[in-house]
């Protein structure tokens, strides 16, 4: 099952599936909330999917009985957009308490530094931790390939397949180094040939179609501060000619309309339009400074925004109009992103985020708990192009997350979905991925977490260091 944690000893050697992504069938019995209208009974899982969704008061036909009645259980959360790597350089000294581009300039060097080995434990780490936020998939957006790392997707994928997290790994690319006038230095850009020639490769090694679809990969040139408009446009055609999703940073800081008014005179929408990247394939990270005649276009072209808002408060970036961009059109998902932004990869932790930051915009009107909710189930799964995830449905996958609300933060709590929110949940009691348990009892059962985070911690003074 794990052909890469036997030299490490992460895990012990047992399988920690279970039968229900089988024939058998499960009856996730009267949760407490969470179930859509008509299903207060709970649901059957059966082959991997939602096979039955019970009516209050039903006794459906299964073969086992898990009592939820303690349990809020959501359709498991997506995380749109990430940058696992970055779980080691997180609250890094240089860092600390600047805006994006001073963040970048104080981290390219010592992201350059980052071997396979330590690549692995930062990847493993960031999917353990969302997993126990209670996350089912995880989009991540990996662009830094410098000569001693050229494989990051492929350990990416390996360490998902170990977990049994279903992930969208986006093929990130730099090829606009400071000798340019980009902003990277040339130690992590690539040439385009490389760059076209690794992305047709993975997805013909990785990319799984269709329901059910564990392990899916996307393009992702960076940004326009680090890309060339060639390579911008080369992916775009590759991504048609391969059936891919297409993913970028864009709309981030001023700062970035200042870069693109200055170099191409024209604002970041505008020039990757003319790239060819505003279409029912893409999704961008952040969308925070679009104009309404933007948003307008996009949601026309069918565009999708992955909103950040834990990343968007550190960096001081601003605040994503997720109203707007909805009221235009636009699908709207969440992520934590890079976890040196964000200085964390939680996925419940971002719902509680996304609730406030759209409040503290635009009033308490502009959002509920339901609607984060949503933006981390539904609009996730909008964003990677999935309608066989983010909704708790018969024919859907079975990836459910569990909370309880059994500490502190929730005591006395009246509505338990308001609850998960706004009293702050950041740890998913159970988590199922494809009908098969994943987290039990707040735990992944096998791994040894100490030994990796031990092992995590090391690597991350190493290249500190270096
Ligand atoms: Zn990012």
């Amino acid at each position: 099952m794990v052909l890469f944690f036997k030299k490490e000893l992460l895990y012990h050697s047992q399988s920690f599936s279970q039968p229900f992504g089988g024939s058998m069938r499960l009856w996730i019995k009267t949760p407490l909330a969470g179930m859509p209208d008509g299903a207060e009974g709970g649901l059957v899982v059966q082959g991997g999917i939602v096979a039955e969704l019970v009516p209050s008061g039903r006794q459906p036909v299964a073969d086992g009985v898990f009592d939820a009645s303690a349990h809020v259980v959501l359709p498991g959360l997506i995380n749109t957009h990430h940058h696992f790597y970055q779980t080691l350089t997180r609250a890094y000294r240089p860092a600390v308490d600047k805006k994006l581009f001073d963040w970048l300039v104080a981290l390219y060097p010592v992201w350059a530094r980052i071997t396979e080995q330590e690549y692995r434990l930062a990847a493993r780490l960031a999917l353990v931790e969302l997993l126990l936020s209670g996350c089912t998939t995880a989009a991540d957006h990996h662009y830094l390939f410098p000569e001693r790392l050229p494989n990051a997707i492929d350990i990416e994928m390996e360490e998902a397949a170990s977990l049994g997290i279903r992930v969208v790994l986006c093929r990130g690319s730099m090829d606009l180094s400071t000798e340019d006038g980009g902003l990277p230095p040339p130690s992590v850009t690539q040439k385009i040939d490389v760059i076209l020639a690794d992305g047709e490769r993975l997805a013909k090694t990785w990319h799984q179609r269709g329901p059910g679809a564990m392990s899916q990969l996307a393009l992702a040139p960076c940004s326009p501060f680090s890309v060339t408009g060639e390579l911008m446009r080369a992916t775009a055609a590759q991504a048609e000619a391969l059936d891919l999703r297409l993913h970028t940073h864009l709309a981030e800081t001023e700062d970035e309309n200042d870069f693109c008014a200055e170099k191409f005179g024209k604002r970041p929408l505008d020039y990757l339009e003319g790239l060819g990247w505003v279409n029912n394939r893409v999704w961008f990270a952040h969308g925070i400074h679009f104009n309404k005649s933007e948003m307008r276009r996009m949601g026309m072209a069918g565009c999708c925004v992955a909103h950040c808002p834990s990343s968007n408060m550190i960096l001081g970036s601003g605040i994503c109009p997720v109203g707007a961009l909805e009221a235009a059109g636009v699908g709207v998902g969440l992520g934590v992103d890079g976890s040196a932004s964000n200085d964390s990869s939680n996925m419940a932790q971002e719902l509680r985020q996304a609730l406030l930051l759209a409040r503290a915009g635009r009033g308490v009107d502009a959002a509920t708990s339901r609607d984060a909710v949503r933006w981390a189930t539904e609009g996730s799964a909008r964003c990677l192009g999935r309608d066989d995830i983010g909704r708790i449905a018969a024919g859907a996958q079975a990836d459910l997350a569990f909370f309880k609300l059994d500490e502190p933060r929730f005591s006395g709590a009246d509505d338990p979905l308001a609850a998960l929110i706004t009293c702050g949940a950041h740890r998913a009691d159970r988590v199922m991925v494809g009908g098969i348990w994943r987290v039990v009892d707040g735990a992944i059962p096998g791994l040894d977490l100490p030994a990796l985070m031990a092992a995590h911690d090391a690597a991350a003074r190493r290249i500190r260091a270096a």
